[in-house]
């Protein structure tokens, strides 16, 4: 993987945990916040660590900030500065500006900023997991749009030992199976006659509704 030049504004559990896990990524990370004491404990992890507060345009300038490709606003209490942040790294230039939206209207002004991604941590994290507790078969989603889904389901006892001509989402809900995860490796675009066993992994591919039906099935 290319290494990528992060910026990150606001060490916080956030940023701080956004931070970490780039750098383990292999990328390059330089974190900014005006708390001494958050630098410190970052300033091991991270590739550089600045004091500074990130509202101020000759800080961000100095810290070469439009040299980066990816800069991140992870301040989220402090609307103000978080605004502030962000129009300034979109105005030096930094290629993608992502910033945390602590409510609906904040992420709503970012947004009219020109942020190119904005992001409601709390927000999703809660609706993920209601998902979740429901479905206790769920162990994740993307929404690819408003209507479609892609839900990674764990096989249930009632599903071990059939196969998916067997089980039929298709026919029965219109969802497809796209890959199933199992502990030898993933078979990509099954066959009808791939069996399933407890503990695999469906990947299941259809609408909201559709993927909606087949888990309540399976509960
Ligand atoms: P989290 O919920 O992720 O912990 P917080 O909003 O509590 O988020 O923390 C945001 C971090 O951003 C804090 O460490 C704070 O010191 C830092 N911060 C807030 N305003 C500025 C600013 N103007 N410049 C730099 N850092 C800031």
């Amino acid at each position: 993987m290319k290494m990528t030049q992060f910026v990150i504004v606001g060490l916080g559990r956030f940023g701080s945990s956004i931070g970490r896990e780039l750098v383990l990524l292999g990328n390059e990370v330089l974190g900014v916040d005006r708390d001494e004491e958050k630098v410190q404990e970052l300033s091991s992890v991270l590739t550089h660590t600045v004091v500074a507060d990130a509202t101020e345009e000759e800080v961000l300038r100095s810290v070469g900030a439009r040299n980066f490709d990816c800069g991140i606003v992870a301040i989220g209490d402090d609307i103000q500065a978080s605004i502030l942040a962000a129009i300034l790294l979109k105005e030096l230039g930094v290629k993608k500006v992502v910033a945390k939206a602590v409510s609906e209207l904040h992420g709503r002004v970012l947004e009219r900023l020109g942020v190119d991604r904005v992001i409601y941590p709390e927000r999703d994290m809660g609706v993920r997991l209601a998902h979740q507790l429901v479905s206790p078969n769920l162990l994740d989603y993307i929404e690819i749009s408003k209507k479609y889904t892609i839900a990674e389901m764990e096989v249930p006892s009632c599903l071990t030992g059939k196969s998916l001509a067997n089980v039929n989402p298709r026919g029965r809900y219109g969802c497809s199976v796209v890959a199933i995860n199992k502990p030898k490796g993933m078979i990509i675009a099954p066959n009808a006659d791939d069996v399933l066993t407890e503990k695999d992994v469906m990947v299941v591919i259809g609408t909201n509704e559709q993927i909606e039906q087949f888990q309540n099935s399976i509960r």
